[in-house]
């Protein structure tokens, strides 16, 4: 920061410190934006007149968004107190970490994990235990629970993981449940929950009923491609959802938005079948990078992770030169799947960069 950019008032030092939020990269009109994991199918025309019969603008929106927590209890046989609605499960994140932790408590997450994580809990006041990811990109639930202490006020575990697309297995989460104090809460960030096809993989929602400790989120912004318009949900207990309402800046999802997520919930079938398109397109990206010698994570999300370390910059460059636009974290580059051509150009380019890989270097099969 330059000196013109400190800031005339007090802030909190932890405030003035954090990085400014940093958006998947823009892309030129020629190019792929693969870099923020959305959908790339435009929304469905009933979506789009679900928005359009919604103009009561001068209104403000029922703030508990009745209409659409009816749907999500009904699909889910939860009460309609048992469902929160947020504008995006970010915003719902924000409050449960606010509702649990505040200064001298700890968060306790896997890492690299969501890029949100860290600020939210120093915005909270708490602090950040990060616990690193296993050599094959998954979460170490064994060692994270070694990790809790009386500090501990949230557990965040996100499954499918963001940006390395491991799942965490229903036995690891049940055996992890189990090990977790009853008043502690874990969250299961279930942002890409559409996406998984190993039936292996923990679902949040049949485990409510045994853990009164375990809050769910998902999202209309991945599966459901409606990411512009801002709307997640959380499945859990009455009386810790009522924190995070508590907690939560009011009215902040609007009739809009309620509206093209009740059509969407209307159209499951059809968006389901998009997902199917997009997670079928994900495995044979994942296979053929496979044969062309990367070692990389089976992907559960809508997105697939090179964990290319030391190279990230040069190897981020050389896709953008091409018109893909990517995320590069320290560790490796998260590219989401996108149109079908997005990911020709992404394999023709692939077999060129694994080949230039050093001998020996982690994101290269043996042999
Ligand atoms: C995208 C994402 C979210 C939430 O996105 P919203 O648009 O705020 O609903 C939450 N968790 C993870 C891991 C994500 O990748």
């Amino acid at each position: 920061m330059s000196p013109s950019d400190q800031p005339s008032v007090r802030l909190r030092p932890e405030i003035v410190a954090l990085p400014a939020y940093r958006q998947g990269q823009a892309a030129a009109t020629t190019a792929f934006k693969l870099s923020s994991n959305e959908n790339p199918f435009d929304p469905l025309p009933g979506v789009i007149a679900a928005v359009n019969s919604e103009t009561a603008y001068n209104r403000y929106p029922d703030a508990s968004a009745l209409a659409l927590r009816e749907r999500l209890a009904a699909r889910f046989d939860r009460s309609v107190d048992e469902v929160h609605v947020g504008a995006g499960s970010v915003a719902l994140l924000a409050q449960l970490i606010l509702a649990a932790a505040g200064p001298g408590d700890e968060v306790l997450y896997s890492w690299r994990s969501f890029e949100a994580y860290p600020s939210l809990v120093t915005v909270a006041g708490a602090t950040s235990i990060r616990v690193p990811n296993r050599d094959d990109h998954g979460h170490d639930l064994p060692e994270m629970a070694t990790r809790i202490t009386e500090r501990t006020r949230v557990v965040i575990v996100c499954s499918p993981n963001n940006p390395t697309g491991t799942i965490v297995t229903a036995d690891e989460f049940e055996a992890f449940m189990a090990v977790v104090p009853r008043d502690l809460l874990v969250i299961l960030d279930e942002a890409y929950i559409e996406f998984v096809t190993d039936p292996e993989a923990v679902n949040g929602v049949p485990l409510l009923k045994r853990f009164p400790n375990l809050v769910v989120l998902r999202t209309f912004s991945k599966a459901y491609g409606l990411a512009g318009l801002r709307v997640g949900y959380a499945l859990g207990p009455v009386a810790v959802l009522d924190g995070a309402r508590a907690t939560a800046i009011p009215l902040s999802v609007t009739g809009v938005a309620g509206a093209a997520a009740i059509a969407s919930l209307d159209a499951t079938d059809q968006l389901l079948r998009r997902v199917r398109t997009l997670t079928e397109r994900r495995d044979a990206a994942w296979r053929a990078l496979t044969e062309q010698g990367w070692n990389i994570p089976a992907p559960q999300g809508n997105f697939i992770w090179l964990p290319t370390g030391e190279e990230t910059t040069d190897i981020a460059d050389v896709l953008s030169a091409v018109g893909l636009i990517v995320r590069p974290f320290p560790e490796g580059i998260r590219i989401s799947i996108g149109e079908e051509e997005s990911v020709e150009k992404l394999l023709a380019i692939c077999s060129d960069i694994v080949d230039d890989l050093p001998t020996g270097h982690s994101a290269r099969r043996l042999g």
